[in-house]
């Protein structure tokens, strides 16, 4: 089935059409790559509205959909239903603001405006092949960018010069762009989960937590790492740290497969880390979908009110970290396909 058709049926009998105006589920659905536009489909009919400026991009880039121009999207898609003779048009609630809403209801009172959740994200969860191999390269750029860098990975270089050197590295290996400020954290600063670079300078002791992505064809990597600086470093207290995450993470990664609650791949994670005594110091959830946003469906987090069953084709993160006030901290991130028998790592930085 088609990815349009499949959302259409998300839709249910309730609606006469359903509008998308969110930018990655506009791409998802008809890959026009503007940054303005909503597209009107139901069984039969796929119009994508935008402004001039994209018309002619968006004729090229969505072909099956019949590009109408237009400066004022809603009056447009109004206008659009009543010769259509819809009366219940579908929208996306997470992605119309409260103003455009109320304008909605005060503006064209003939037409039964409803709000829909998480219709498109359903289908965004299960990733094709062409996704697959998108996600596996925007890993790899990382993987190769971080590679390329770790001489920087030395006392006396800062968290802003790294960032700045492995961001570079990202877009040489071939990357669009980032896939989310890139977090260094060095030292003690490691104990704050997302921590911004700083001028701060690498010290003997430290660990550095680098969690990065590359962003190619508008699928993003995530992945994070945590390197001892030197030998020194290995001694101290955050080497037992070390290896009590790279436990949990390695329980979580054996648990996933089709099949298994996001919740239970959470709950096995956490156990490793609570039975370790250091529960309290993992505040985060265990991980989450990636694709044409960094963070997406499913959520793998403790009891998460839709609790999702992991599938086959699923590309999710596996994320422990435990941050220690004042010591530091230390999370390690891979980005996983799940699969019939269990999972295969995207990411591929060795943390063993
Ligand atoms: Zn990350
Ligand atoms: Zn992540």
């Amino acid at each position: 089935m088609s990815r349009i058709d499949a959302v259409w049926e998300n839709c249910g009998p309730g609606i006469d059409a359903f509008m998308v105006c969110s930018r990655q589920n506009r791409y998802y659905l008809s890959a026009f790559t503007g940054s303005a536009g909503c597209l009107l489909i139901d069984g039969a009919h796929r119009f994508l509205i935008t402004d001039s400026r994209y018309t002619e991009q968006a004729r090229a880039e969505a072909t099956l959909f019949e590009v109408v121009e237009s400066r004022r999207v809603w009056d447009k898609a109004a206008e659009l239903a009543r010769s259509q003779g819809w009366k219940r048009i579908g929208f996306e609630a997470e992605h119309v603001t409260v103003h455009d809403y109320l304008r909605l209801l005060a503006q064209y009172r003939d037409l039964e405006w409803v709000p829909l959740t998480g219709i498109v994200e359903r289908e965004r969860r299960i990733k094709d092949d062409v996704e697959r191999a998108h996600l596996q390269r925007a890993a790899q750029i990382a993987d190769r960018a971080l590679s390329g860098v770790l001489d920087h990975l030395h006392p006396g270089v800062s968290e802003r010069e790294f960032q700045l050197a492995l961001d570079h590295a990202m877009e040489e290996e071939g990357a669009e762009g980032v896939s989310f400020p890139t977090i260094v954290a060095s030292g003690p600063r490691g104990s704050l989960p997302h921590a911004k670079p700083t001028e701060r300078r690498f010290e003997d002791d430290d660990w550095v937590t680098i969690d990065f992505g590359a962003v190619y064809q508008g699928y993003h990597s995530d992945e994070t790492v945590t390197i001892p600086l030197t030998n020194r470093a290995r001694s101290g207290k955050l080497q037992i740290i070390y290896d009590i995450v790279l436990q949990a993470q390695k329980a979580g990664i054996k648990a996933l497969r089709a099949g298994v609650f996001a919740s239970q791949v959470d709950e096995i994670v956490r156990d490793v880390i609570i039975e370790a005594g250091f529960g309290e110091y993992f505040g985060h959830g265990t991980g989450h979908g990636v694709g044409l946003d960094v963070h997406e469906d499913p959520l793998l987090g403790p009891n998460p009110p839709n609790d999702v069953k992991l599938d086959e084709g699923m590309v999710v993160t596996i994320e422990p970290g435990i941050y220690l006030p004042q010591v530091g901290g230390v999370r390690l991130e891979d980005m996983l396909l799940v699969t019939a028998e269990g999972s295969t790592r995207l990411s591929a930085w060795n943390k063993e």
